[in-house]
């Protein structure tokens, strides 16, 4: 089964309240306007599909059930056109399973002054109806994202995007089977959490297989297949002299292609949209992979090393929310600092698995010394991540839920460094080093991320709502004080927001 990373198969629903009252002929002009409204969302990514309108409780819980057995909608957008009495809402939005977002609009820009009769004003009643909408959605305590204003306004598509990339990142984590070739690093602790907890919180099912499977899977590739691997990679990167057919080294970078055949062919197979490796854990392979899982990335996987299942989640989540969208996501390490006062930079790696859809450069495929793993030397891509805006997301467990953390960061031009050949990244983050080292040190994020240049912090902010799960943010507006107290606050309400 291969793996989708893309936006294409999803659909959302556009749903308009509305009632009897009014009579067929009022209710027409509804339908006709609402599709209209629903027209306005058909340049966004995701496919949004117009559903008649509803004047009753039967019908919309019916809708509500339907849209949770649809596994090809990932979410509805409402809006009450007219005045519909919401009671006639508590049991399908009591029922409702799927991501929920209020279009607070209207079918009008601009008032007729000259021409507006009552029969106008009942038509175009949203201002009240969505009050009505919005009162009951809050008593309920039903999630959802509200948006305000009319659909030709770009900022407001721009919004309704954004909730619409978070829900195909939670469809995507929803049906996410997540493979682990061993256990995590001894001895680490963040990287550690309650996989059953991650199943109900996020829908992820995390297992794990032991890695001589892989390496048998790999052990099966032929040489056929190798072959034609190993020509994608001439075609693709910039191949060291000494891995090219025929020199010294090449065989290391066909043991290479036999390991992203291998493992390629595994998780198709289990139909696995993310993996976790670990290097104290390699079994009959003769390289860490590297190469292979900085592929994988690229193509949508999700990956966490050293076992990080929580990590590989988030990457997996971040390459379905930028679906189509320039820029990737990357497993990330906060490795070390450029402590120039006032120019502070963190430079972030990882042993080798850094996903190359970072660049928008021909990486470099070389092949080094890995003093860690005990195996053979590894092939991998060498390249610096593109500057521009970037963001890096942890998971934590908490032990009474999950905790996301993001920083807004600015990926910046990296100097040569010829003697570091791995993928990187060097960054700055907001709103200064200090104080966005202070905060995450403080929430207790992770030395692992995932940095996605793909999609920015309203993306996440979205799925994290969407998730139920906490989501503390360090960016231009964020100090040391504020935070803190923000912590204290979570930590009561999402306690209290458990039940008692
Ligand atoms: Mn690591």
């Amino acid at each position: 089964m291969t793996l989708f990373t893309t936006l294409e198969t999803y659909t959302i629903w556009f749903v308009t309240g509305s009632q009897g009252l009014y009579g067929e002929e009022t209710l027409r002009q509804v339908a006709a306007q609402s599709q209209q409204v629903a027209a306005g969302l058909a340049g966004l990514p995701v496919r949004v599909e117009w559903k008649p309108v509803l004047t009753d409780s039967d019908s919309i819980r019916r809708l509500a059930l339907d849209a949770n057995s649809d596994d090809s909608v990932i979410g509805i957008v409402a809006w009450m056109h007219t005045f519909s009495p919401a009671k006639m809402w508590i049991a399908g939005l009591d029922a409702l399973r799927k991501p929920l977002l209020h279009l607070h609009t209207q079918a009008n820009v601009e008032l007729p002054w000259e021409d507006i009769d009552f029969d106008f004003m009942n038509l175009n009643q949203a201002a009240h109806g969505d009050r009505e909408f919005g009162y009951i959605q809050t008593r309920l305590g039903v999630p959802r994202k509200t948006v305000v204003g009319h659909v030709s306004n770009p900022a407001v598509l721009e919004q309704v995007e954004h909730w619409q990339r978070a829900a195909a990142g939670w469809q995507a984590a929803r049906t996410l089977k997540l493979a682990r070739f061993g256990d995590n690093m001894r001895y680490v602790a963040v990287t550690e959490g309650d996989k059953t907890e991650a199943e109900l919180r996020f829908g992820v099912q995390v297992n794990t297989w032991g890695v001589n499977e892989l390496a048998d899977a790999v052990a099966a590739a032929s040489d056929a297949d190798v072959d034609a691997l190993v020509q994608t990679y001439l075609a693709e990167y910039d191949v060291a002299a000494e891995l090219l057919p025929g020199a010294a080294r090449h065989q290391s970078l066909r043991d290479g292609a036999a390991i992203e055949v291998g493992l390629r062919s595994f998780l198709e197979a289990g139909g696995f949209g993310a993996f976790t490796t670990s290097f104290e854990d390699l079994g009959a392979l003769t390289q860490l992979p590297g190469l292979a899982v900085q592929r994988l990335m690229a193509e949508g996987y999700g990956f966490g090393a050293e076992g990080d299942w929580k990590t590989a989640i988030l990457v997996r989540v971040a390459n379905v929310m930028g679906a189509g969208l320039p820029g990737g996501a990357s497993l990330m390490e906060d490795y070390t600092y450029d402590l120039a006062p006032g120019d502070e930079k963190i430079l972030g790696a990882h042993m080798l698995e850094v996903s190359p859809s970072l660049t928008s450069q021909k990486p470099r495929l070389e092949i080094h010394t890995l003093g860690i793993g005990g195996k053979d030397d590894p092939v991998r891509l060498v390249f610096t991540a593109d500057p521009g805006p970037a963001l890096v997301v942890a998971m934590s467990d908490m032990r009474d839920r999950f905790r996301l953390v993001a920083n807004v960061v600015e990926n910046v031009e990296a100097p040569d460094l010829p003697k570091l050949p791995v993928g990187r990244a060097i960054w700055r983050p907001a709103p200064d080093f200090a104080t966005s080292a202070a905060c995450w040190l403080t929430a207790g994020a992770a030395h692992h991320t995932v940095m996605t240049t793909a999609v920015g912090i309203d993306v996440f902010r979205d799925f994290a709502d969407i998730a139920g799960t906490e989501l503390l943010v360090i960016d231009e507006d964020t100090t040391v004080r504020g935070f803190q107290k923000e912590l204290r606050w979570n930590q009561a309400y999402y306690r209290l927001a458990q039940g008692l």
